[in-house]
């Protein structure tokens, strides 16, 4: 009983475009159905909040953001969807505190985990720059990897355009540590500007970040989906 009190306060409303356990499900906003999928071992995906503790990221005291405390709260949305929609998830942290890089990437490879997100958002020192992007690490020593990365940042970066309507700034290549030296698909989620004044008041709004990582979780939906019917 609790759980499903919990369930429901935690989701946005909107209801699953590809999701287990449960017959055809329409999505409200965007009028699709996907067959349902065959029940099985669900995957196993960390959720890395980026910064924390003495890292806070990129910040602000004039507009009162830190985006370590950004990051962190899409990531525990990004779980409990991830968890609705019947996969497994860990977080790298749970709470503000300090993780080096290197460490967070050991957390996913010691857990043998199947995927790999990292979440961000971004500033420049142009104010007009507004956007999403998702970068992935393009191995030579694993092209494979490199391959179902870029997949999943595709898939990741379409479904957070089209719920959040944000700007596509495309995914992209990068030699970032936690993409870098995880084993498995990882992407690394740049997620909005919070040095743009239009999309920084979004972001700053609970009920649009929860459409940031419903669209994250939809993204890994539809990655997992391809590759479950995939021979
Ligand atoms: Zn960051």
């Amino acid at each position: 009983m609790l759980k499903k009190f919990c369930l429901l306060l935690f989701l946005p409303l909107v209801i699953s475009a590809c999701t287990p356990r449960r017959a055809i499900v329409h999505h409200p906003l965007v009028k699709e159905t996907h067959p349902p999928r065959i029940a099985q071992q669900p995957e196993f995906i960390i959720v890395d909040a980026g910064h924390g503790g003495k890292d806070s990221g990129t910040l602000s005291t004039r507009y009162d953001y830190e985006e370590k405390h950004l990051t962190l709260s899409t990531a525990h949305m990004i779980s409990r969807y991830l968890n609705y929609l019947g996969y497994e998830t860990e977080m790298t942290r749970y709470d503000d505190i300090y993780i080096p890089l290197s460490k967070r990437a050991e957390i996913a490879n010691s857990h043998k985990a199947d995927l790999f997100v990292s979440i961000h958002y971004n500033s420049s020192p142009s104010e007009s720059a507004d956007g999403v992007e998702v970068f992935y690490y393009n191995e030579e020593e694993s092209l494979e990897r490199a391959l179902e990365s870029k997949s999943l940042g595709t898939k990741v970066l379409s479904r957070l355009i089209r719920h959040t309507g944000a700007n596509s700034r495309g995914v992209k290549t990068a030699n970032f540590a936690v993409i870098r030296e995880t084993k498995m698909p990882a992407v690394l989620v740049e997620a909005g500007f919070l040095t743009n004044a239009e999309e920084r008041k979004k972001l700053q709004d609970p009920h649009y970040r929860r459409f940031i990582a419903w669209g994250i979780a939809c993204g890994i939906d539809e990655y997992c989906c391809q590759n479950r019917s995939s021979p």
